[in-house]
């Protein structure tokens, strides 16, 4: 689909869209006291949770409507622009009733392909900017497929917002960022802006600056954290919010770097670096496929001797000494589980092909050509 999408925000280029504010409103007097503070910190938009999409029933679930006064009160009085979730058509028919900004579309509602779109249905005819969450679970096309429906409903100007993703297990994360899938939408739809909801991803307040700037470094375009005057005693997400004060010294203790330079020297030096970077990867292709020979003639060896292809006590001994020599020289294990298995798994591609046709890869390619 050919879409249209503009930028949410005007920003000059590397300074961070700052997007602020509660987990939920609560009441008037906090929700009033957080944008007086931010509002001195020049933020770019206020956030605040009115409808409140909760994992078992029981837990706060939000002020409702009544909280649309309030962020109304937050605009009159402190001009910032405000920012809500809305997960299904009564909620943006009453946000767009209540002036709010920018709507955001929540992890748990970019997950259903059926109440994106009832949302993109209600927007229809309204051009208003829309910030759309990653889906909880890692998939990149459910993410794209809800930015396509938001798109189709008229809406031009759509920014992403990367909270992490769900998973099974202990991790020092709520929700596991997993870089590359922010990185390959950014490829897909380029030019979006995205911002890091660090607030989602941590679970918790001391990780929150460390994952802010890794998104800064990753070259996204801003921060959406959750801010509370009193982040103890918040009604939902206590562990994650921060003071406003807090919050200000975060952005200031980020480090910006530029994306791009024009400095000759800088340049060149870069060009250099990644030659040298294209000239690794090819020398590696080449020994991979060196490899894959020797694996094809183990393959017609064993075909010849009728020995079964995995053979597991060979596998974990390649996998155990390659993982301490890793370790050795700077490797995690993780990284070299995953570059082993892959090139495993080829290489037993390999050996299937000779043990069942007794042909080489390069000997097909040979009859082919
Ligand atoms: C929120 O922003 O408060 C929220 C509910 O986030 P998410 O949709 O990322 O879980
Ligand atoms: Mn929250």
């Amino acid at each position: 689909m050919d879409m249209k999408i503009n930028p949410v925000f005007d920003k000059p280029a590397g300074q961070p869209v700052v997007i602020a504010g509660p987990c939920s409103a609560e009441s008037e007097e906090q929700v009033l006291t957080t944008a007086r503070a931010l509002a001195k910190q020049n933020i770019d938009l206020f956030r605040s949770g009115i409808w409140k999409p909760r994992t078992r029933p029981g837990s706060f679930e939000g002020v409702g409507v009544i909280g649309l006064k309030w962020l109304q009160k937050v605009k009159a009085e402190t001009g910032l622009k405000v920012t809500t979730e809305v997960a299904n058509r009564a909620h943006v028919f009453e946000a767009l009733k209540h002036g709010i900004d920018v709507l955001w579309l929540g992890a748990r509602t970019t997950v259903n392909p059926f109440s994106v779109q009832e949302v993109a249905d209600a927007i229809k005819g309204v051009d208003i900017p829309v910030l759309i969450k990653n889906p909880i679970n890692p998939d990149v096309k459910l993410w794209m497929g809800a930015i396509e429906r938001i798109a189709k409903a008229g809406v031009t100007k759509i920014g992403v917002i990367h909270r992490g993703f769900s998973s099974f297990g202990n991790s020092n994360y709520r929700n596991e960022p997993m870089w590359q899938l922010a990185i390959e939408l950014k490829r897909l739809v380029p030019g979006i802006q995205m911002v890091c909801d660090n607030s989602h991803i941590c679970g918790r307040r001391d990780t929150l600056a460390f994952v802010a700037q890794r998104a800064m470094d990753l070259q996204m375009d801003g921060l959406m954290t959750e801010v509370h005057p009193n982040p103890d005693e918040a009604w939902s997400d206590a562990a994650q919010q921060i003071t406003p004060a807090v919050f200000g010294e975060l952005v200031k203790g980020l480090k910006l770097r530029k994306a791009s330079t024009n400095d000759v020297e800088f340049l060149e030096h870069i060009d250099d670096l990644r030659h040298q970077i294209d000239e690794i990867d090819n020398n590696l292709l080449n020994l991979y496929s060196k490899r894959m020979n020797l694996a094809e003639n183990i393959g017609k060896y064993k075909k010849k001797n009728n020995i079964s292809i995995l053979q597991s006590s060979r596998w974990n001994e390649i996998l155990e000494q390659s993982m301490a020599k890793g370790r050795e020289i700077g490797l995690s294990d993780g990284f070299v589980t995953q570059v082993l298995t892959a090139i495993h798994q080829e290489s037993i591609n390999h050996q299937t092909k000779v043990m069942n046709t007794g042909t080489t890869e390069k000997q097909a390619k040979k009859a082919k050509a």
